[in-house]
């Protein structure tokens, strides 16, 4: 097997044993990418460089047996995420020629335990989009069939893990975003408890949703990710207090004692009926691993897209607005007067889909509607978390599909934004609600599109999720498989 095709775990042994150093691992990498790449698209920035400055650094320290978990393991950032001295552009025309003077604690957290930073993967412009399509840099392609959409908004997080352009890479997810593309790319895929990773040097989208987490290979790559990324972090005002457990102990082979609970309204009508074939196996798999399943309801599910389409525009409205030609990136240098500037600078500067978000949040805050739309939004969450409330009253973990349908072909929905919010129903409630929720690969389409089992749990349940995840992964044994790219 090539070294790009490593998982982390495989990398991990070979890289501590010296079978194989950290600059091969990285040229291997680079190499995978130089051949990919033009098909792909994966990646906003990319610096060689600097990647293999990291791999000699990280082979100095496995020389002295002083590198940490992930020691000269390539890792791919979204580039929502600050990088000290490369380049963070959100995916936006706007921040083209920004590069942020500090690391995101998460990056820095990665860098601690010896990840060579490979680049920044490719994303929709500001986290703000299902399809990655609305992004100033190209649009990446899925793995598995180069003319479907990879997902977003976390699309090049995704899919440059499918196509082993990096072992192991971060996303973020407000709606959706780590789960759904991890889910069309057939990748793993897990999105932490709200506060449990650090949001300092993430730069916002909507402040109460968002929040970091790996895509990975395989479930004890995500483990591994994950006891690296969590953690309190006095910088960001919302993290938890939370001791970070080995999460690779949770990796035990059996459900026994295990409760899942299958939501009813997940499966409701437009759900493509190979999605729920997939989906279907996999909960029997679960079953064979010794979880009981019983059905539950989850009742005010189907006004999510409709709470989280305020609720995430209203906060999107006031984060950008930082974004003013006087502070970062574009600046429009006609204008003759301050106002002309902002409002020149940010139309060059923002894309379609970001200004449609800025003026829905805009309008749904202003004075006179703020009650009829963001503070029902509100409620509406409010009931979805108690909905949850009940649900994890009678089970562990939820059960169900990741998106109704598998990947779309490029260009499908464009025009059409609403379909896309529809697309999302599925995974938004998790994030109104903060809770943990993971993709795990389950099956593929007639056409050859991976479709993803979500897994949902109570505040702080990713060790559930994780060994759930497991037993699937090692019964379907599906992690093995690869896209065929040559
Ligand atoms: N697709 C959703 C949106 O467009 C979710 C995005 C995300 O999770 N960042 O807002």
């Amino acid at each position: 097997m090539e070294l790009y095709a490593s998982s982390i775990t495989d990398l991990q042994k070979r890289l501590h044993s010296r079978e194989v150093s950290a600059v091969e691992a990285a040229t291997s990498v680079l190499d995978r990418i130089a051949q990919v790449e033009e098909t792909i698209n994966a990646y906003i920035t990319l610096d060689r460089d600097q990647t293999l400055t990291q791999a000699e650094a990280a082979d100095r320290q496995l020389a002295d047996h002083s590198g940490g978990a992930l020691c000269g393991i390539p890792i791919a950032v979204k580039d929502v995420l600050c990088t000290e001295g490369m380049r963070t552009t959100c995916g936006s025309k706007i921040l083209n020629s920004f590069i942020p003077p500090y690391d995101a604690t998460v990056v820095e957290k990665l860098k601690t335990a010896g990840a060579v930073i490979i680049g920044k993967a490719s994303m929709d412009e500001f986290a703000m989009g299902s399809a990655n399509e609305n992004c100033a840099y190209g649009t990446p392609k899925n793995p598995w069939a180069t003319n479907h959409i990879c997902g977003g908004s976390s699309g090049g997080s995704a899919a440059a893990v499918a196509a082993d352009e990096c072992i192991a890479s971060l996303g973020s997810d407000t709606g959706g975003s780590i789960r759904q593309p991890a889910s069309h790319c057939g990748v793993v895929g897990l999105k932490p408890t709200y506060g449990r990773v650090s949001r300092f040097g993430l730069v916002a989208f909507a402040s109460s949703l968002d929040q970091v987490g790996p895509l990975t290979k395989n479930v004890s790559d995500c483990a591994i990710m994950m006891n690296a990324i969590c953690g309190h972090d006095p910088r960001d005002s919302t993290s938890l207090k939370q001791e970070v457990p080995d999460f690779t102990t949770a990796l035990k082979n059996d459900l026994k004692g295990m409760t899942i609970g299958i939501p009813e309204e997940y499966f409701a009508e437009g759900l493509d009926p190979e999605v729920e074939k997939a989906v279907r196996n996999g909960i029997t798999t679960l079953e064979e691993a010794g979880a009981k399943t019983i059905s539950v309801s989850l009742p005010h599910t189907k006004y999510g897209v409709a709470a989280y389409y305020l609720i995430a525009p209203a906060e999107a409205s006031s984060n950008l607005a930082r974004f003013d030609g006087v502070r970062y990136g574009l600046r429009d240098t006609s204008a003759d007067t301050l106002q002309e500037m902002y409002c020149k600078s940010r139309s060059q500067g923002f894309g379609d889909e970001v200004k449609r978000r800025i003026i829905i949040g805009t309008y749904a805050l202003s004075s006179g509607y703020y009650d009829a739309y963001y503070k029902k939004a509100s409620q509406v969450r409010t009931l979805i978390i108690e909905d949850y409330k009940n649900a994890f009253g009678q089970c562990d973990l939820l059960a169900s599909p990741v998106t109704p349908t598998p990947a779309w072909a490029l260009g499908a929905k464009s025009d059409d934004p609403l379909s896309a919010y529809l697309s999302d129903a599925l995974t938004i409630p998790n994030n109104l609600a903060g809770l943990p929720g993971m993709s795990v690969p389950c099956g593929f389409s007639a056409a050859g599109l991976p479709i993803g089992l979500q897994l949902q749990g109570p505040h702080l349940a990713e060790e559930k999720l994780l060994r759930a995840a497991f037993n699937l992964e090692q019964r379907l044994g599906l992690s093995e498989r690869k896209p065929n790219l040559t």
